[in-house]
């Protein structure tokens, strides 16, 4: 299952095999990931469009593996969660994200707030609330400072995933919609959630002054956010026009390659500390 690469070294080459063989060579991996160090974070900004200033940051779980490079989220995030290892790795990002707010604090950037993604799976075993009050106290970062970040599917088909967000509103967590407008948007839950912020999916900006249904969703979304109370972010922000489309329809928030990729946290270090 290996060939020839042209400087006669092997590479992988995961066309070449079964699927099956793929991934249980990629689980096998995963499963080692974390001790052996492969696993790393970066962090996209979050910025205030009018101002350009710095409000918060979203940690984007890497995983780097010797052979295969660089692993792209959408890989092995749904492997995590097929095995049960979304546990280990979920915990092993929330206290990394954690632990970096305050190391980019006592470097003397401050940083306000970080978004850290959930997944479904993470709501099954209900010490959710446990695992991310012990990482605060551990970190000593502030509640208000860290923001959960689940999809809409991930709060109407998991169990109790309600009684865990106001779980998690309780001990001071902020919590955010990630990809709103894609999922079962059932507004009756919304009214009943303690969630601070809409996040508008990537989707519905990239086609964003062409396309006048997307334009219409957007919009949508901002007029909801701001009749909730929420405050309500743009992802994939990639142009000046997207921007100013936002700005100019009252959401004064933005994340995307428009401000910056994700970076490394020496990066983020460097390019924000004035
Ligand atoms: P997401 O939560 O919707 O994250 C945003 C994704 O959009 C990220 O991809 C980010 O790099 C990308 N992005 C940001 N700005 C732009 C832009 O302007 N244009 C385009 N085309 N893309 C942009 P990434 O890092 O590959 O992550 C993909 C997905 O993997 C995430 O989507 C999230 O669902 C999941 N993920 C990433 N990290 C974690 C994690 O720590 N835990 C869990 N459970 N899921 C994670
Ligand atoms: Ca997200
Ligand atoms: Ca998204
Ligand atoms: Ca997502």
């Amino acid at each position: 299952a290996k060939a020839r690469g042209r400087n006669g070294f092997s590479f992988f080459a995961p066309f070449m095999m079964g699927e099956g063989v793929e991934r249980l060579r990629l689980e096998t991996y995963l499963r080692r990931s974390i001790e052996k160090d492969e696993i790393f974070l970066n962090y996209q900004p979050q910025v205030e469009i009018d101002t350009g200033r710095l409000v918060g940051v979203e940690a984007l779980v890497r995983w780097n593996h010797p052979e295969l490079g660089l692993i792209p989220p959408i890989r092995f995030i749904p492997l995590a969660e097929d095995t049960g290892f979304i546990n280990q790795l979920g915990k092993w990002v929330l206290h990394e994200a954690c632990r970096q707010m305050v190391r980019w604090q006592d470097a003397g950037l401050h940083v306000p707030k970080i978004a850290v993604n959930l997944s479904a799976k993470q709501f099954e075993r209900g010490s959710i609330v446990n695992m991310v009050a012990d990482i605060l106290r551990d970190t000593g970062l502030e509640p208000q400072r860290l923001q959960l970040e689940v999809t809409e599917s991930v709060i109407m088909n998991t169990g109790d995933a309600m009684v865990f967000i106001n779980d998690l509103h309780s001990i001071g967590v902020a919590l955010a919609i990630d990809d709103f407008g894609t999922g079962y948007s059932s507004l009756a839950y919304l009214k009943q959630l303690p969630v601070q912020t809409l996040k508008i999916d990537r989707s519905f900006i990239k086609d964003i002054s062409t396309d006048v249904n997307d334009e219409a969703i957007a919009i949508a979304i901002i007029q909801l956010g701001k009749s909730m109370n929420l405050s309500v972010i743009a992802e994939g922000v990639e142009t000046a026009e997207q921007a100013a489309f936002l700005l100019r329809h009252g959401c004064n928030l933005a994340q995307g390659y428009f401000y910056s990729r994700p970076l490394t946290a020496d990066d983020m270090f460097t390019r924000w500390q004035k």
